[in-house]
C-alpha cells in the first residue's frame, strides 16, 4: 500500500480534542473523571436559538444555502460587528463557515503561498501552528512570558516579521492564557502591522468572556489597517453553541471572496438549520450571555482561590476566556511510584491516571511545564477536579 501524505504525517492531532476524548473514554469505562479539558460552556444553548432551529426544520429549511451564508445571518453579523466592535462591513465582506476553526482555515488558504511565514505568539491555541502547516505556510512562534502576562510586544512582533511574513495570528482574549490586550497595546501592534503590510487574523471568539471591567477591543476597528485585518468570530463560546458549528469572518472583499471560493470547493455552505439558529443568537438580547459570563467569573474566582492555596504552583490572574494556565515547573523531576515526572505531559497523565482529573498539557499550546484547566465545566466538576489537583500536588511534594 502507498504511504499517507507527508503533510498529514507531520501534523499534530489537536491536543485539546485528544485529551477531551481520553477523559470521555475513561468515563465511559466507568471511571469518575473530572473533565477540565474542553473549552466548552456547560450551559444549554438559549431556548430562542433552539426554537429558531426547530422552526427551520418545520419549514423544511433543510437544503443547500448560498455558499457565503443566508442573507438574514449575514445581516445579523454585519449588525453585530458594528454594534459590538465598531467594524463596518459590506455584505461581500462576510463569510459564514462551519465553526471559527474552519473560518481560520479558509482565511489562511485564501492568503498563503507555500513557504509564507505566519507569526504566532506562544502560548497559542493548539490549532494555529498546525492549520498554518496545512496550508503549506510556516508557523513562526514568538515566545511570550508570564512576567509580560503572556502578551507579545510591538518590538517582538517587529523582530519576527520579514519579507516572507504573510500574516500575524492575534487572539485576545486568549486561549490558553486568558490574557486580554488593552486598546493601547493593540494600537502599538497595529503600528507594526501597518508598517509591514501583513495580514492579521484577529480571533475574537472569546470577546464576550471578559472580567473585572476589562473591555475587549477589535484590532480591525483601527482605520489605518482595516483592510489588513481578517476578524474571526463564532457562536460557539458566547452562546454555548459548540456543536452547531457556525463561525464567520469580516475582511476586505478580495479576502472574503477568496475564502468563499476555497469553501465552495471544500464544504459548501454551513448547515442551513444552524445558520438560522446563529442568526437568532446574534440578534437576541444579551441577557443569556451576561448570565453565563457572571457564572464563569464566579468559577474563575473559585478556581484562582483554590489553586493559590497550593504551594509551588505559579498562576497568572486571567482577565478573559475560561481557562487557567498554571505552571507546575517545581514538580518536574519528581518521581511518583518510581516513575519520573519529566514534563507537562507526564504531569497531565499523572493527574488523569492517579487522581482522575483530566487537563490539557502545555506542550500542545507551545508552553513547557504548564497545564490548561478549563472552568467552562460545572461548579461540581470544577470542585472535584481542583480537589484532585490539590491532593496530587500534596503527594508529589512529598515524593522525592
Ligand atoms: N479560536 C479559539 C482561540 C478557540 O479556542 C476555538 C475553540 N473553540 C476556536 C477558535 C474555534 O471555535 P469553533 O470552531 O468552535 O467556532
Ligand atoms: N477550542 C476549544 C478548546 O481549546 C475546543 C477544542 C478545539 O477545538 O481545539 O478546548
Amino acid at each position: 500500500m502507498k504511504s499517507l501524505s507527508i503533510k498529514v504525517r507531520q501534523l499534530e492531532e489537536s491536543a485539546t480534542l485528544a485529551f477531551t476524548q481520553l477523559a470521555r473514554k475513561m468515563r465511559e469505562s466507568g471511571v469518575d473523571v473530572a473533565n477540565l479539558t474542553a473549552g466548552e460552556p456547560d450551559f444549554p444553548t438559549p431556548p430562542q436559538v433552539k426554537m429558531a432551529a426547530v422552526r427551520a426544520i418545520e419549514e423544511n429549511f433543510t437544503h443547500y444555502t448560498a455558499n457565503q451564508g443566508i442573507p438574514e445571518l449575514i445581516t445579523s453579523i454585519i449588525e453585530k460587528f458594528e454594534r459590538d466592535n465598531g467594524l463596518r462591513f459590506e455584505r461581500s465582506q462576510i463569510l459564514v463557515s462551519c465553526g471559527a476553526k474552519h473560518t481560520i482555515y479558509n482565511a489562511l488558504q485564501a492568503i498563503c503561498n507555500p513557504g509564507d511565514e505566519v507569526v504566532i505568539p506562544a502560548p497559542y491555541w493548539v490549532t494555529y501552528p498546525e492549520i498554518v502547516k496545512l496550508v503549506d505556510a510556516k508557523p513562526v512562534i514568538v515566545q511570550t512570558t508570564a512576567a509580560e502576562h503572556f502578551k507579545i510586544s510591538a518590538a517582538q512582533l517587529r523582530k519576527a516579521i520579514n519579507a516572507k511574513t504573510k500574516a500575524f495570528i492575534f487572539n485576545s482574549p486568549g486561549n490558553p492564557t486568558g490574557s486580554v490586550y488593552s486598546q493601547g497595546e493593540i494600537e502599538e501592534l497595529a503600528d507594526v502591522v501597518k508598517d509591514s503590510g501583513v495580514f492579521v487574523i484577529a480571533d475574537e471568539i472569546y470577546e464576550k468572556v471578559v472580567y473585572d471591567g476589562v473591555r475587549h477591543f477589535s484590532m480591525g476597528s483601527i482605520k489605518q489597517i482595516k483592510d489588513q485585518v481578517i476578524t474571526v468570530n463564532g457562536v460557539s463560546k458566547a452562546f454555548a453553541m459548540t456543536g452547531w458549528r457556525i463561525g464567520y469572518l469580516g475582511s476586505s472583499t478580495p479576502v472574503a471572496e477568496a475564502a468563499a471560493k476555497v469553501q465552495s470547493q471544500v464544504t459548501s455552505n454551513a448547515t442551513s438549520i444552524a445558520q438560522r439558529a446563529a442568526a437568532a443568537a446574534l440578534s437576541a438580547p444579551s441577557d443569556d450571555v451576561q448570565k453565563m459570563v457572571e457564572e464563569f467569573c464566579r468559577r474563575r474566582d473559585f478556581a484562582l482561590k483554590e489553586i493559590s492555596k497550593i504551594p509551588d504552583v505559579e498562576l497568572q490572574d486571567p482577565k478573559g476566556a475560561f481557562y487557567l494556565f498554571p505552571s507546575f515547573k517545581s514538580f518536574i523531576g519528581k518521581r511518583m511510584n518510581g516513575a519520573l515526572i519529566k514534563d507537562d505531559m507526564d504531569i497531565a497523565q499523572y493527574f488523569l491516571k492517579e487522581h482522575h482529573v483530566a487537563l490539557v498539557p502545555g506542550c500542545g499550546f507551545g508552553a513547557k511545564n504548564h497545564v490548561r484547566i478549563s472552568y467552562a465545566c460545572s461548579m461540581k466538576e470544577l470542585e472535584k477536579g481542583l480537589g484532585g489537583i490539590a491532593e496530587g500536588c500534596r503527594k508529589l511534594r512529598d515524593a522525592y
